[in-house]
């Protein structure tokens, strides 16, 4: 199937509410081009390099979106352009956002990632760090909380899947009034995307099932 082709066949499954990020990672401009081509504008990727270079070479009116661990020393790279940096994992990384944001007198949108799968390899804060970020929220001028991101476990347990989904839509009703633009629940991925809607989710991030496998 085209690229074209799979991302008109997730749409037509969401409900006006969702939306949904093209995971270009890996993939050449060619192919992001025909998504492009077909009126998609919503693209994640999780390398500070890749992500800036793409940025470069393909159209402006494309709204990147960052979902990879992000190192403090590469914020810099993207801060002028990144429409929103899903990833934010620490507090130390929110003030460098804080920082370079301010340094370019731009506010950027993030979201804080929650640690909801049982893999010590996936990033995100636990309940505490959220909560101390949250308390700490005043003295970030130049970023906009818009809501949180989560991982699921690699897993074909739908249960488990389901738990841990469920988990991080209790924890973003939770804070939802705490936040300064709260609009955003990002979990859902390919294999998993259909579980994530049931569970909150209004921004789902697709890679494999629509430019194929990497
Ligand atoms: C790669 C990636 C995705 C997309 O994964 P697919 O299984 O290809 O849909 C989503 N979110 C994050 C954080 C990723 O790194």
């Amino acid at each position: 199937m085209s690229v074209a082709s799979s991302i008109a066949k997730i749409q037509n499954e969401l409900s006006n509410e969702v939306q949904l990020i093209a995971v270009s990672k890996t993939k050449p401009n060619a192919l992001i081009l025909e998504a492009y081509a077909a009126g998609h504008r919503d693209f994640g990727e999780n390398k500070v390099q890749e992500m800036a270079a793409k940025h470069q070479a393909l159209p402006k009116d494309i709204r990147w979106h960052m979902i990879g661990h992000l190192q403090r020393n590469k914020v810099k790279y993207i801060i002028d352009f990144v429409h929103l940096i899903h990833s934010v994992d620490s507090k130390r990384l929110l003030d460098e956002i804080q920082k370079q944001a301010q340094k370019i007198n731009r506010t950027v949108a993030v979201l804080l990632q929650i640690h909801i799968a049982t893999e010590d390899s996936k990033f995100g804060l636990d309940e505490q760090e959220l909560e101390s970020i949250l308390q700490e929220k005043s003295a970030y001028s130049h970023i906009h909380f818009k809501g949180l991101m989560g991982m699921a476990t690699f897993t074909p347990d739908s249960q488990q899947l389901a738990d841990e989904f469920a988990y991080l839509h209790k924890l973003y009703q939770r804070v939802y009034g705490r936040l300064d633009q709260p609009s955003v629940l990002s979990s859902g991925m390919s294999s998993d995307y259909t579980i994530a809607l049931k569970h909150g989710s209004n921004m789902i991030r697709i890679g494999s099932a629509i430019f194929g496998h990497r």
